[in-house]
């Protein structure tokens, strides 16, 4: 039966139900619910089939949106499931995840005036009910090449590698110095946005697929990078970026003040049962937090304290809401929830006298763009105040931190410490080691999961080049 095509005008967006403000707060897990098929197949139905699908360009790994919605529409879960694989390696997670608003969805031809295709929940719902209804990724063209590659780094780039070189015949083993793979998805990322047991289930279809992972190994402290260079085919480093940015103002020291990743990791390791140093664990139950960035790093920190049972939760942020760097829906969750935000306000210095009593901050309003367009903050003489706060969490991004290793087998960084690989050199994301590649945020600074995936898969392409497969 030939589409309707103007389906969109006779039925809404419709997001998954979403838990109201006072019930989530009282627990880290998700938000939002799942479609149920006739739910998904509606929605999936207002796609316009544009002919341009602006969405697939703007989706940082191209995926095959206007198809699988097609599909969904269809009824065909499992087609769907498949095709989704093609170009993903955690869609069920990018689903999640990803800021939609700045990527597919913003650029969907209906987000102009009759809400934006909900592609982020039916990629999420496809996936999650594929699974749930016995799909599996078909492998059984796979043939063995007998190729060996390691993997350092059990995060989204690391793990797409893995995926992209197991369908391909190449054995990945993936080492990483956590307990558990995932990167951020599982040290970083709170259960509210992202449940744990997303990525346990995503671990088991890789390790069907014949992924090995030897974890609790730091590689350079348990393990030397060089005799992985020398017994493997190749190497891909998926490192990450862990070095904080730190303000540069007084009182940064004080007692009270408290870095982003540390506080989030600790309450995650509460949350599921996994602390090993209650000393780590920071509570906000009870104190009046100030959080210091606009990330999606400081949106984690503000809703967590708010779900520790902090008495107040302030965000202050240099630019104003516009220019904000995280997702869109996570600031609006993070309002639903009570977080009171203060923009246009750059901290100066945290006050007190052995514990932090307060931000000092000053006023800006927004000049010429930077070198990358954002509006660069300007203060505004004489409008300083101070915010009182007992707790202070310094969330202002990180940058790569690359091991000394690094350098002795011959692999350039940049001058922020990015190591360098390119998509378009000869063999993408090829090091200046010929049998080393890299991606994900240790190579373009910290950024996103969905990024991470694509430089992951690309660079599992690269090497597949090298190897002739
Ligand atoms: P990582 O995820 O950092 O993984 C790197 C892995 O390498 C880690 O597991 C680490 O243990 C391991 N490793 C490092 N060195 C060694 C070594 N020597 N030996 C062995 N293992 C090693 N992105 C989004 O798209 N949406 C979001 O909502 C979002 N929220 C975020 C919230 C927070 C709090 C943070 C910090 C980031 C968030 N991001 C988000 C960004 C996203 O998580 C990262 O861009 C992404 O995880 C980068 O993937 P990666 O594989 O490059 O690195
Ligand atoms: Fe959108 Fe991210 Fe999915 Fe791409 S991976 S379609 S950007 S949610």
């Amino acid at each position: 039966m030939a589409k309707y095509p103007l389906q969109y005008l006779e039925i809404p967006r419709r997001d998954p139900e979403k838990q109201p403000p006072e019930e989530r707060v009282r627990h880290f897990g998700e938000i939002y619910g799942n479609y149920d098929g006739a739910d998904a197949a509606q929605q999936a139905g207002r796609c316009l089939a544009c002919g341009n699908p602006y969405c697939e360009w703007k989706c940082p790994v191209h995926n095959y949106i206007p198809n699988w919605l097609a599909l969904i529409e269809e009824g065909k879960l499992f087609e769907a499931a498949e095709l989704s694989h093609q170009t993903n390696s955690l869609p069920e997670i990018c689903g999640r995840i990803c800021p939609q608003d700045r990527l597919c969805e913003g650029a969907c031809t209906l987000n102009d005036g009759f809400g934006a295709v909900t592609i982020g929940a039916i990629e999420t719902y496809i996936t999650e009910t594929a699974l749930m209804q016995g799909w599996r990724p078909d492998l059984s063209n796979v043939t063995p090449s007998g190729r060996r590659v390691a993997i350092v780094g059990a995060g989204p780039a690391g793990l797409a590698c893995a995926d992209v070189l197991a369908r391909n015949g190449v054995a990945p083993t993936v080492y990483d110095r956590q307990p558990e793979i995932g990167g951020l998805l599982t040290f970083g990322i709170p259960p509210f946005k992202l449940e744990k047991k997303v990525v346990l289930a995503r671990r088991a279809l890789l390790e069907e697929a014949g992924v090995h992972f030897v974890l609790r190994t730091e590689i350079g402290v348990d393990f030397p990078f060089e005799r992985l260079v020398d017994e493997y085919d190749a190497v891909f480093l998926g490192l990450g970026a862990y070095r904080p940015m730190r303000g540069g103002f007084p009182g940064e020291d004080l007692e009270g003040v408290c870095e982003a990743l540390p506080y989030l990791v600790a309450n995650i390791n509460r949350v599921e049962g996994w602390e090993r140093s209650p000393e780590a664990f920071i509570d906000m139950r009870g104190h009046r937090v100030a959080v210091l960035g606009g990330g999606d790093t400081a949106m984690d920190c503000v809703r967590t304290a708010i779900r520790q049972g902090a008495t107040s939760v302030t965000c202050v942020y240099r630019r104003d809401e516009v220019n904000m760097p995280g997702s869109r829906r996570e600031v609006w969750n993070a309002k639903e929830e009570g977080v009171r935000f203060l923009w246009n306000r750059q901290p100066l210095e945290l006050v007190g006298h052995m514990a932090v009593e307060g931000v000092k901050v000053i006023r800006t309003r927004l000049g010429e763009p930077d070198a990358r367009g954002r509006r660069r903050p300007e203060a505004v003489a004489g409008s300083e105040e101070t915010i009182p706060a007992d707790r202070v969490i310094i969330a202002f991004g990180f940058r790569p931190d690359p091991p000394p290793w690094l350098e002795a087998t011959g692999i350039e960084v940049d001058e922020v410490g990015r190591v360098k690989a390119f998509s378009d050199s000869r063999y993408a994301f090829q090091t200046s080691n010929a049998k080393v590649f890299a991606g994900g945020d240790m190579v373009r600074g910290s950024d996103l999961v969905v990024t991470a995936v694509f430089e992951g898969r690309q660079a599992a392409a690269g090497m597949l080049e090298l190897f002739g497969i």
